[in-house]
């Protein structure tokens, strides 16, 4: 440590939120250069190349292949795939000196297409599975603890090519079992819910999410039936109970102006050219119908840039004198606040048409029913937040809602997305047209699937889980060294001359062994020992004369002194 690139910190950074961030700066694991841009120090990067290798080795368990692709990419291949545009404002972008497009890699589907396209093309070659432990680079709207949620962060992604389903569910299945293999070894707490599939496109998917009080996912789970999911991606089982009438088709409204009644009406009558994205802001907007003799209704909320306020429907089932905008108080006051429209008929977010059955329970409203494409969704209107679409920060969701799975009661909690494994099924292999050559001589499409983990975000959400209020506190697997010998005297010629034996051997033996040789006090060193989170720390001192040695396990706090020849059985 007398030649350690590190310079530990007494005193919590003032601008890191939470305990990992703030351990890993204090620690002198990471430094940071710009938002969500990060340097590894010598200790920050020992434990990331651990957790690297332990992901390696899993994956190559599983028959993937490593290879390595650039971070820095042509444009053309995201715009087949229309990436290029609908990654929004989370794609860097940049230009090269004869002015030509390029992007930094937010994630490869498009790369690896294109790669395998070019390489096979029979049905011999496949099933393969390629994966890549990289730099990612996304221009999150907020970065956030550290490396946590980074702007350049190390993901391992991999991705399968399969001849039929069954194929492609096997490679699934490979990967959700080297996950959990995974992430066992690292010694993560983390659940398996069910997720949308997103930006990425496709069908199944699953997320891992590590159990964490300042995680940014929310996510639900029936203890009596494993029931869970992301709150993003509640599904239920049973057809919806309302059908459907009249016109199906969305009408897509060009936004503009602060609506009015009249301004919706017309919105009603007007069509987009072009999906809608996430730039599409406006105010909300609040339907309230009051029919005569009965309690107001409040049937929607536009929210411009959601595809649609269907208002001709709206007048179709009320008088249109019944409909009257909301000001800010009946925001305020009301439960059904939700981003799309929700009426008798229907709710629309974000471009998709549910089939709804609102139903109020505690306070709390959940919506069940399906989509065009005969899917099964719940949605969940608690306060100001409709969790169904993804689009929501912070869901309250009252513990005790009944799990849409109709077997017991759901309960949520907060996690931090640390894998997901998608079926692409064929969007990338369409775009590029992947086929190879089928047994009978036809062509056969590709199959995709992609996998992805969060390499360096699992730094962080290790230190998250096992820290305590002395410091870091690694597991063994991925602890930047195995043992930490502190010489408690460096004045005392014997005490030094010991531990660098005991060190040496240690080191033979095949520990990393991290000797605290500085001219510090005791006190001083005790105190950095903790705070780096070396799993064993072995401290030379006064009992050495009588050839003992205190050995501490930093997880329990256990002490005990031992003999120097005992140090090695100790250690396990
Ligand atoms: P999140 O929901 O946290 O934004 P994501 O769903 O956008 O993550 P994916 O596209 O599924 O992420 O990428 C695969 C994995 O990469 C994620 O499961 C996560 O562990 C990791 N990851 C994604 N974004 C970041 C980031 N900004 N910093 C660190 N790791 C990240
Ligand atoms: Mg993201
Ligand atoms: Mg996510
Ligand atoms: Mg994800």
């Amino acid at each position: 440590m007398s030649t350690l690139f590190l310079r530990t910190l007494r005193d919590d950074p003032a601008d890191a939120e939470v305990p990992s961030h703030k351990l890993l700066l204090r620690a002198g694991y990471v430094r940071r250069v710009a938002p969500g841009v990060y340097s590894w120090l010598p200790l920050g990067l020992r434990v990331l190349r651990r957790v690297e290798n332990v992901v390696r080795e899993e994956m190559n368990r599983i028959g993937a292949q490593e290879i390595s692709l650039p971070a820095l990419l042509p444009r053309e291949p995201y715009e087949t795939t229309g990436r290029w545009t609908e990654y929004g404002d989370a794609l860097f972008r940049l230009k090269d000196r004869r002015g030509a497009d390029m992007l930094l890699g937010p994630t490869h589907e498009e790369l690896f297409a294109q790669l395998v396209k070019g390489e096979y093309s029979s049905y011999k070659d496949l099933p393969v599975t390629l994966y890549q432990i990289q730099t990612k680079y996304r221009d999150e709207e907020r970065p956030r603890a550290g490396i946590l949620r980074g702007r350049e962060f190390v993901m391992k992604d991999s991705y399968s090519f399969d001849l039929d389903e069954a194929g492609t569910k096997a490679s699934y299945n490979a990967h959700r079992e080297a996950y959990q293999a995974i992430f066992a070894r690292l010694g993560v707490r983390y659940v398996i819910v069910a997720a949308t599939s997103g930006a990425m496109g496709g069908s199944a998917s699953e997320e891992f999410l590590a159990e964490s009080e300042v995680g940014e996912d929310t996510y639900v789970r029936s203890p009596e039936s494993g029931y869970a999911a992301n709150v993003e991606a509640v599904v239920t089982p049973s057809p919806p109970a309302i059908p459907i009438e009249g016109q199906p088709e969305a009408t897509v409204y060009e936004t503009g102006s602060t609506p009015t009644i009249a301004t919706l009406v017309d919105w009603a009558n007007a069509t987009l050219d072009r999906p809608v994205t996430a730039a599409d802001t406006l105010k909300n907007v609040m339907v309230k119908v009051i029919v005569p003799g009965k309690e107001p209704e409040i049937v929607g909320v536009g929210v411009p840039g959601d595809r649609e306020v269907d208002m001709k429907r709206l007048e179709a089932s009320f008088e249109p004198s019944a409909v009257e905008l909301l000001d800010e108080a009946d925001f305020a006051a009301n439960p059904f606040l939700v981003k799309g429209y929700i009426g008798p008929r229907g709710l629309i977010a974000h471009g998709v048409r549910y089939l709804v059955d609102p139903r109020v329970v505690d306070g709390t409203s959940w919506i069940t029913g399906a989509d065009e494409q005969g899917k099964h969704v719940v949605g969940l209107v608690a306060g100001r937040d409709f969790v169904a679409d993804g689009t929501v920060e912070a869901a309250a969701i009252r513990d005790g809602d009944p799990s849409p799975d109709g077997t017991g009661t759901l309960v949520s909690a907060r996690g931090i997305e640390i894998g997901h494994i998608f079926s692409l099924g064929q969007k990338y292999t369409d775009a590029f047209e992947v086929d190879v050559l089928g047994e009978n001589g036809k062509p056969v499409r590709l199959i995709q699937g992609s996998y992805g983990v969060g390499v360096s975000r699992l730094v962080a959400v290790i230190a998250e889980q096992t820290h305590d209020e002395k410091g870091l506190c690694w597991p063994e697997s991925v602890a930047p060294f195995d043992v930490h010998v502190v010489i408690a005297n460096a004045k005392d010629p014997a005490i030094v001359a010991g531990a660098h034996e005991l060190a040496a051997d240690l080191d033979a033996w095949g520990r990393e062994v991290l000797l605290d040789d500085r001219k510090a006090s005791p006190g001083v060193k005790f105190k950095d020992a903790e705070l780096l989170g070396t799993p064993y720390i072995v401290v030379v001192g006064r009992g050495f004369v009588d050839g003992l040695v205190e050995v501490r396990v930093r997880a329990t706090g256990a002490v005990s002194e031992i003999p120097v020849a005992d140090v090695r059985s100790a250690l396990g």
